[in-house]
């Protein structure tokens, strides 16, 4: 183990002594400086780069095929197996094409970005979220309703890249292959289908900035963040290989899509076509038209050439979002009573009143942990201290905690 060298010895790499530097540590039998140190590091970095290696960490080799990204993605997700399989395939030739840029032939694989619609709390952020981490890129999500053109009040588009920037610990190579999300894109939707004449600051003129990033360019970012350090040296980003998911509730869009569905054939075909239709899922009929009436610029469509929904969760899936998942909530006040040396156990009834619970106060799967934690608190304050190594969490447990806790009276009426 090295350890911190004394005032006599000097650097086996630069030879300058101990005064000299402001750490020498010592090895089995020599010595190095601090700084000979940082630049082995860096002579090390550029070596990981030119083997080959992207400065994402990503190879061909090493890329996970479309089956593997699903299966992983399948342990944190339920349900939604179209969207798994459209974002495993969207990711896989995203990288690909990231990989292939030294071959020279006039096919370019152009960029995959991806647009997700699905009602709110139905995971489309933990997708993307889920994705990132396996491929261990550059991450972040940003919010589309705190986006505004240049010069109003809220946040400029290339705010999207400094986020991007600061997770990727300023490598400006790593973020040019990250993934970012961009959640509530249907809140930028022009208020109606027709160009508008008037300025729509909110709107419109944000799916415009939003064109410059989605398509690919370099874009002066304000490493700092925008407008609170005006002095700062902007740092150029190149968007071209970074992946965009687009995430929306879309709220109303079954309407539009019901209509067009309605009207594109009359008659006794479309009575009989009509009949198999799907009323609890109209999502997955979904096409890029849809999202033009909702009032997406066809530019910004175009720009997101995969479409994907996701299903609406229902009691049988939030049951199993509760106990399934690699980290389910279950499985996480588990983690945490079993620090303390109680093992926790959830009664079936348990489970069902939980989830219940959470469809009668309508905030689905996102609600499931809230509801968990309201009725663990208790739990969580006297176990640690006390001599109980078991609890079983049961029916009239957790109802008796839940009613006696503040969640309560969220109950809507
Ligand atoms: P959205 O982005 O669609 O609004 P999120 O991905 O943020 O929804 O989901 C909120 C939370 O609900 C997640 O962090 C997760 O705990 C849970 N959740 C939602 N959908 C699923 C799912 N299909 N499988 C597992 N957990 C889910």
């Amino acid at each position: 183990m090295a350890k911190k060298a004394n005032s006599s010895n000097h650097c086996s790499f630069c030879g300058r002594s101990e005064q000299e530097v402001n750490l020498l540590i010592s090895g089995m039998t020599g010595y190095i400086c601090d700084m000979c140190t940082e630049q082995a590091h860096e002579i090390v970095n550029d070596s990981v780069k030119s083997n080959g290696k992207s400065d994402a960490g990503i190879t061909f080799s090493s890329l996970p095929k479309p089956a593997q990204l699903k299966e992983f993605l399948d342990q944190y997700i339920i349900k939604q197996d179209s969207a798994k399989r459209f974002l495993s395939v969207a990711v896989y030739n995203h990288y690909k094409r990231i990989l292939q840029k030294n071959v020279k032939d006039d096919v370019e694989i152009e960029k995959s970005n991806i647009i997700m619609v699905g009602a709110t709390g139905t995971g489309k952020t933990l997708l993307a979220r889920t994705i990132a981490k396996m491929l261990q890129v550059p991450f972040t999500i940003v919010d589309a309703t705190v986006l505004t053109e240049a010069g109003y009040v809220g946040e400029d588009i290339e705010s999207i890249l400094t986020r991007l920037l600061q997770v990727a610990d300023y490598d400006v190579n790593a973020a040019e292959r990250g993934i970012v999300f961009i959640d509530e894109i249907d809140k930028i939707a022009r208020k109606s289908d027709n160009p508008s004449i008037t300025r729509d600051v909110s709107g419109e003129g944000v799916q415009q900035g939003l064109l410059k990033l989605l398509e690919g360019s370099i874009v002066n970012v304000p490493p700092q963040g925008g407008r609170k350090h005006p002095e700062q040296r902007m740092v150029a980003v190149n968007t071209k290989n970074i992946l965009f998911i687009c995430g929306g509730a879309f709220d109303g869009i079954e309407k539009k899509i019901a209509q067009r569905l309605n009207t594109r054939v009359v008659g006794y075909a479309a009575s009989q076509q009509n009949k198999d239709i799907d009323k609890e899922n109209m999502l997955k009929y979904i096409t890029p038209l849809d999202l033009k009436s909702f009032g997406l610029i066809p530019e910004i469509i175009g720009r997101l050439p995969i479409l994907t929904y996701l299903e609406p969760l229902d009691r049988e899936a939030l049951l199993r979002i509760l106990v399934e998942p690699k980290n389910s909530i279950m499985k996480q006040y588990q983690k945490l009573f079993s620090m303390d040396g109680v093992s926790l156990t959830f009664d079936e009834g348990a489970c069902e009143y939980i989830v219940d619970k959470a469809i009668e106060f309508k905030l689905g799967a996102r609600g499931l942990r809230s509801i968990v934690e309201a009725i663990m608190i208790d739990a969580m304050f006297t176990l640690p201290s006390g001599e109980k190594k078991k609890l079983q969490v049961t029916r009239s447990y957790a109802t008796n905690q839940l009613e006696n806790s503040d969640l309560h009276h969220l109950r809507v009426a």
